[in-house]
């Protein structure tokens, strides 16, 4: 079990102002694996406090000294990757091998990248009489969700610190503890007190609570939509500056020149990272009637191998899903499709077979696949986030780019052709805020981020840097 019973604010570890506790459940065994505290708005306030009192200091240190300090968190987490990647797996249910790579990979790599950046960014510019100062936003609240938890809170805390804001994070109350290993790494690395703060809690109260603070210049959001909107709305009402990156419904729009095998793998193996709880997840297959059977065909094959087991096991390929609501959504979804009349080709809503011992009350959804789904079908519409394609026959390319495109979300999206230029035409063509043209790799650098109600402003890289910065224009006379 663990448990952690103090907040990270203003350099030290203090006692939350209120007793309650929030259970943190394994994924992979549906048992507690241990507590964090329930912030409340009293543990807010005294963490965007010393946030704010720790802002000129930390603004004023030269790039070079925060570059300095983020490379030092890099490392520190490096050292404890291991410890980062277990508990990840068992907080969210990624299978381990993957869970090293990605969740305590990326914000390793994403801390050090920041720093790197910070070595060349520009702060300054002279333009005609003026000279063009970029500085902190101010005290950045980070609100973050538990799918790839530490990699959102690394997306907002590196860039913001690199920034010379100062932060306070609500991480997810679903997988907490990766956030309190950053904190250590943090203290350990010596940043200055108060530039960092880290208080857990449930979204309406401590979430909240941070959005409505009048001290808070910025929030930076992941997660639903729902939840989005309700933060849009509430920072409004102090014109905060808002990051929203959520929700996503992207399409995998295959061409009929596309080597389909890799096209259908790579769209299949794109839905099924994370067990679908991925937000750039490619949920709807998008496919020329003409190549439909042969499509779904390798799609059912592809969906069979991989196989579902205990996260912590080298051998498993689909982990649980994070929570027991999550597997009552999904579930709900899979019924729906089959109500609304989609084709179930593989998979289903009823409990797999197989699953031995503890894994027996682990979160576990077959990995599904739907056949001659019309995207005005829920599970067309709305986001899943679970193991479960769409696969949508298309007529032309014309229509393909319509059905593409016909959805509240915009976050991401595929398009897979052997006439490279005419895929890119194609990918231009889609609304949304990243397209992979023939399987292209993730970029850390590229810019991260929705149109449409996936939300709006960029994490990553340098776009990520400036979300955290605003613009001066001082007027000179000479
Ligand atoms: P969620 O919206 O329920 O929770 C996200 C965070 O917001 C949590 O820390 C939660 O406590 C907090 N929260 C909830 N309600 C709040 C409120 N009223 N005020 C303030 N804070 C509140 O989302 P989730 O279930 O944790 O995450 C899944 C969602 O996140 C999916 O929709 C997914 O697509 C999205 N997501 C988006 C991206 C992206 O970059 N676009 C990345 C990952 C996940």
């Amino acid at each position: 079990m663990i448990q952690r019973d103090k907040f990270f604010i203003n350099g030290q570890w203090v006692a939350p102002a209120a007793r309650e506790a929030i259970e943190v459940h394994n994924a992979g065994t549906g048992q507690v694996m241990g507590t964090v505290p329930a912030g409340t708005e009293k543990d807010i306030d005294a963490a965007v406090s010393a946030a704010r009192a720790a802002l000129e200091g930390w603004s004023a240190t030269p790039a070079a000294r925060r570059a300095e300090y983020l490379q030092k968190i890099s490392d520190g987490l490096k050292a404890r990757a291991a410890e980062l990647g277990s508990t990840i797996a068992q907080e969210v249910g990624m299978p381990i091998k993957l869970a090293g790579r990605i969740q305590a990979g990326l914000p390793i790599a994403n801390f050090a990248n920041y720093a790197r950046i910070l070595g060349s960014f520009v702060f300054e510019q002279r333009n005609g009489n003026s000279l063009i100062v970029r500085e902190p936003v101010g005290v950045v609240g980070a609100i973050t969700p538990w799918n790839y938890p530490l990699h959102q809170i690394a997306l907002k805390a590196a860039p913001a610190l690199a920034a010379g804001c100062t932060v306070v994070l609500k991480p997810s109350e679903i997988a907490p503890f990766n956030a309190f290993i950053l904190a250590e790494v943090i203290e350990a690395a010596g940043l200055p007190k108060g530039v960092f703060n880290l208080v857990t809690g449930f979204g309406p109260a401590a979430g909240e609570a941070l959005v409505k603070h009048p001290l808070v210049d910025m929030i930076s959001f992941t997660g639903s939509t729902r939840a989005g909107k309700r933060i849009s709305e509430l920072a409004a009402q102090s014109v905060k500056r808002v990051a929203l990156e959520l929700g996503g419904k992207s399409a995998s729009v295959i061409l009929d020149d596309a080597d389909l095998a890799a096209a259908v793998k790579g769209t299949v193996s794109g839905c099924y990272l994370n067990s679908g709880q991925t937000c750039t997840a490619l949920t709807r297959m998008l496919v020329p009637e003409s190549l439909y059977q042969e499509a779904s065909k390798i799609a059912v094959e592809t969906a069979k191998g991989f196989t579902l087991g205990d996260p912590m096991s080298e051998a498993t390929r689909l982990g649980p899903l994070s929570s027991r609501m999550q597997l009552e959504r999904v579930r709900g979804y899979i019924k729906k499709g089959i109500d609304e009349g989609a084709e179930l080709l593989t998979g289903g809503a009823d409990q797999p077979e197989g699953l031995a011992g503890e894994t027996r009350g682990g979160y576990f959804v077959k990995p599904t696949v739907f056949g001659r789904v019309k995207n005005s079908m829920t599970i067309a519409q709305e986001e899943i986030f679970g193991p479960v394609l769409s696969i949508i026959p298309y007529k032309d390319e014309e229509e393909a780019v319509r059905i593409a495109n016909d959805s509240p979300y915009g976050l991401a999206g595929a398009v897979w052709g052997k006439d490279e230029q005419h895929a890119q035409k194609v990918a231009r063509r889609i609304r949304a805020g990243q397209v992979d043209v023939n399987g292209g790799a993730f970029n850390m650098n590229a810019p991260f981020g929705g149109f449409k109600q996936s939300g709006h402003g960029r994490e990553a890289g340098v776009y990520g840097l400036e979300e955290f910065l605003e613009y001066k224009s001082l007027q000179l006379k000479g």
